[in-house]
C-alpha cells in the first residue's frame, strides 16, 4: 500500500537539534568520544526539592487525569508568577497548561493562523515556528536577526515585512539561537507596530531568566499589549526540567478556551504530578536557578574568549540564553567548504565536536552572505575547553 501522506505533513519541517543528538548518540555507541555543543539543555539535573515533590505527587496518586486546562492551584501559581515578573495582572483563566512549551507553539499558530495569513517569525530562530507556520498553511515572513544590530532586526526591515495579511508576530528574546536580547526600544517599536495593525504577538519567553548583562522585559508589560500578547514560558531550561514536558501560555481568556480545547483534542491534559512539581519550582527556593545562571555566565565568557581565539571565527558576546552564535565565515573560506552544514559535518567527523549549522535554524536571508553555527554551552568547564581545543585544531590546522 502506498503510504500517501496528506500534503501538509510536506510543509511540516523539524528541529534538527534531535537529528544531531540521534546522531551523536549513534557515534557515541560504536565508541567514539563527543563533545556536545549540540543540544539545548541544562546539563544540570532538575533540583531535589522539585524532583521530590514530583515523587511525592506520585506516591499520593497524582497519576489520574486532571481538567485540560491545567491543575487548578497550579494555573494560580503561574498567574502569580507571570503578574510578579511581567508586571501585569493575570487571571487563573488566562493560563493554559501544556506538555512542554513547544506544544504552545504549536497550538496558538494553529488556533489564528491558516491559508492567506502572513505571521512573521525571527531568522535565525528556534525552527518549530517556520514549520507550523508553514504547516497549517499561512505565509512564514522571515525578520532578519542581524549580527550588526547584535541579533536584534533592523525596524525598516519589520515595517517592510507587515502587510495587511499580517496575522502574528513571533518573538523570541532572550533568542536561540543567537543568544540576543530584544531592547526596551525594539519591543516598543514592535508594539507600536502591532497595536496600529492590529496583529497578535506570540512572545516565546523560555528564556526569560537566563539574562547576563540586562534585565528581561516582556513585551505584555507595555501598556494596552496584554491583550494581543501570547506569553509563552516553561520550565525545561530555568528548572532543568527538559524531560518532565511542562510549560505554559498565558494569554487573554476567550483565547486560552480555544487553545484549552485543541488541549483537550490532542493532550486532554498535562501530567498531574509534573504539574505539582512544577508549583513546588516556583514556590520553593530558587538557589538552584541562580547557580546554574552563574555558571552559565562563566560558561558564556569562557566559551567566547576561546571561539574569538581560533582563526576565522568571530563571535559577539551573547546576552541571554546559553548559545554562542560565531561568525565562522573565514573559517568556511579558509577550509574550501560552502557553507556552515559542511563545517559541521567536519567538525563532527574530523573534531568528535557536535554544533548545530544555521541552516538547522531557518531559511537564509535575502542578501545572507555569513556563516554561522550554534554552540550550547549547558556543558561543562571541562567539555568547553576540551571541545574548544578540538574545533581550534580542525579548523587551524587545515589552514
Ligand atoms: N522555545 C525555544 C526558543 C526553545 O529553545 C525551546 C527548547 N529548545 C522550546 C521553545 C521548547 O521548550 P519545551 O521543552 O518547554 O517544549
Amino acid at each position: 500500500m502506498e503510504l500517501n501522506l496528506a500534503k501538509r505533513m510536506s510543509r511540516l519541517g523539524t528541529e534538527n537539534a534531535f537529528v544531531v543528538l540521534a546522531e551523536v548518540a549513534k557515534l557515541k555507541e560504536e565508541g567514539r568520544d563527543i563533545i556536545n555543543f549540540g543540544v539545548g539543555e541544562p546539563d544540570f539535573n532538575t533540583p531535589e526539592n522539585i524532583k521530590d515533590a514530583g515523587k511525592k505527587a506520585i506516591n499520593d496518586n497524582m497519576t489520574h487525569y486532571n481538567p485540560p486546562a491545567g491543575v487548578r492551584d497550579f494555573r494560580r501559581e503561574v498567574a502569580k508568577y507571570i503578574s510578579k515578573t511581567r508586571n501585569i495582572n493575570v487571571e487563573m483563566e488566562e493560563v493554559a497548561i501544556t506538555p512542554g512549551l513547544k506544544s504552545m507553539i504549536f497550538f496558538c499558530i494553529n488556533a489564528l493562523a491558516e491559508s492567506g495569513d502572513e505571521v512573521i517569525y525571527p531568522n535565525p530562530g528556534y525552527p518549530i515556528y517556520e514549520s507550523v507556520i508553514n504547516y497549517v498553511g499561512a505565509k512564514a515572513v522571515p525578520l532578519p536577526l542581524l549580527e550588526s544590530k547584535n541579533f536584534s532586526f533592523d525596524i525598516g526591515d519589520l515595517k517592510k515585512a507587515v502587510t495587511e495579511k499580517t496575522k502574528m508576530i513571533v518573538l523570541n528574546s532572550p533568542q536561540n539561537p543567537t543568544g540576543g536580547v530584544l531592547s526596551q526600544n525594539d519591543l516598543e517599536a514592535i508594539a507600536e507596530i502591532a497595536t496600529r495593525n492590529d496583529i497578535w504577538v506570540l512572545s516565546d519567553e523560555i528564556y526569560s531568566r537566563i539574562v547576563y548583562d540586562s534585565e528581561f522585559t516582556s513585551i505584555a508589560s507595555i501598556d494596552g499589549m496584554k491583550e494581543r500578547t501570547m506569553i509563552l514560558d516553561g520550565f525545561s531550561k530555568i528548572y532543568a526540567m527538559t524531560g518532565w514536558r511542562l510549560g505554559y501560555g498565558v494569554m487573554r481568556k476567550d483565547l486560552a478556551k480555544q487553545i484549552i480545547r485543541l488541549v483537550t483534542n490532542c493532550d486532554s491534559c498535562t501530567a498531574t504530578f509534573t504539574q505539582i512539581a512544577g508549583i513546588e519550582a516556583y514556590r520553593g527556593s530558587q538557589d538552584e536557578t541562580f547557580k546554574m545562571v552563574k555558571e552559565f555566565k562563566e560558561r558564556r565568557d569562557i566559551i567566547i574568549d576561546g571561539l574569538n581565539k581560533i582563526d576565522g571565527i568571530k563571535c559577539s558576546l551573547p546576552k541571554g540564553a546559553f548559545y554562542a552564535f560565531p561568525n565562522v565565515t573565514k573559517a568556511c573560506r579558509n577550509l574550501g567548504l560552502k557553507d556552515s552544514r559542511e563545517l559541521q559535518r567536519l567538525l563532527l567527523h574530523k573534531g568528535d565536536t557536535a554544533v548545530l549549522p544555521r541552516t538547522s535554524f531557518g531559511v537564509r536571508n535575502e542578501g545572507e552572505t555569513e556563516e554561522y553555527i550554534r554552540l550550547s554551552y549547558a556543558t561543562s568547564k571541562e567539555n568547553i575547553a576540551e571541545g574548544l581545543r578540538r574545533i581550534r585544531s580542525v579548523i587551524e590546522k587545515q589552514v
